[in-house]
């Protein structure tokens, strides 16, 4: 599929971890920042728009996605280090900016090696594990308006929380953003990176289709803890099941449909609020028509 061309009707099942979900109505992959600026621009293109990266963190209905949807991660990702900054581009993996950093001989950039998503998608989620999130380093962030301009914000622009931001504007989508990191020994930051995958690939069931962790933890508590103390561990809707090995993964075992990981969402929180009395909040993004 040609890069910065608008397609009809692409299905976007090859471009989401859960491996599910509909077809695009419009559909390009950007990898050109002036092409994306002109294509917001221009009055043609259907909206509403959604910029998506690896698709890690989204659940696409089976209906498909109105609207055009942008992919980010094939292209859009330039890299380099600005007097003590680093820029990245939106589309860059994560797993691929820590070790960039480690390798520059800066350090704890290590929790973002194992997040399977792109640095846009990072910042949209404000992703993070093991007590860091990528929002506390970033310094500045090159932004697109829906008038298709480029703004650069600054970190006060937004209200940062766990799992989320809230924009000043709703409309605007990353480009790129400017980091600090602090200075260290390379070796320490590469030996950090190997741990922590280490670690991930014994606690999280990695070989499966999934989307990571369902559900945001609630405050003092584990989604996983609760999850599996109501005994849903390898409870299944079709081909979705509720994970052994990590109880807040759902994994597609390879026929799942996205209406079954949805009914299997709906299945936790009701059990979880029934047992428990705790409301589960998802911390995927369900996106699409019913
Ligand atoms: C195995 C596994 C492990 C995971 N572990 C973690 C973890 O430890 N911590 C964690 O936080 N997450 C984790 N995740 C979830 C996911 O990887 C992160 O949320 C990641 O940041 C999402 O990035 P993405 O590019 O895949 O975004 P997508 O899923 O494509 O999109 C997610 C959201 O970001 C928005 N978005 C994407 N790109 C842009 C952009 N350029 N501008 C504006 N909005 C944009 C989308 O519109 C959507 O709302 C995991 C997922 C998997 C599959």
């Amino acid at each position: 599929m040609e890069r910065n061309k608008v397609y009809k009707n692409v299905s976007l099942t090859k471009f989401n971890s859960w491996k599910v979900g509909g077809k695009a109505e419009n559909f390009v992959i950007c990898s050109d920042v002036i092409f994306l600026c002109q294509l917001i621009k221009s009055k043609k293109v259907q909206r509403p728009i959604k910029f998506i990266g690896l698709g890690s963190n989204i659940l696409v209905r089976d209906n498909g996605v109105k609207g055009t949807t942008i992919v980010m991660h094939k292209g859009l990702n330039n890299f380099f280090k600005e007097e003590e900054l680093f820029y990245s581009e939106a589309g860059l993996s994560c797993s691929k900016f820590s070790k960039l950093i480690a390798k520059e001989g800066y350090i704890e950039s290590a929790f973002l090696s194992g997040i399977p998503g792109t640095i846009g998608g990072a910042l949209a989620m404000n992703a993070g594990c093991y007590g860091s999130e990528i929002w506390s380093y970033v310094k500045k962030v090159k932004m697109i308006n829906a008038d298709g301009d480029l703004i650069e914000r600054d970190p006060n622009d937004f209200k940062v929380g766990y799992r989320k931001i809230q924009k000043k504007n709703e409309a605007e989508n990353f480009v790129g953003a400017w980091f600090s990191f602090p200075k260290g020994k390379k070796v320490e930051a590469e030996e950090n990176i190997r741990k922590l995958l280490a670690h991930r690939k014994s606690t999280q069931p990695l070989s499966w289709p999934s989307a990571g962790s369902t559900f945001k933890n609630p405050d003092n508590n584990h989604a996983a803890k609760l999850i599996e103390d109501c005994g849903l561990k390898g409870f299944m809707i079709g081909d979705a099941k509720i994970s052994e090995k990590h109880a807040n993964f759902i994994i597609n075992l390879g026929a799942a449909k996205a209406k079954d990981i949805e009914d299997l969402i709906k299945h936790i929180k009701k059990i979880v609020l029934k047992e428990k009395n705790i409301k589960l909040i998802p911390e995927v993004e369900i996106i699409g028509d019913v």
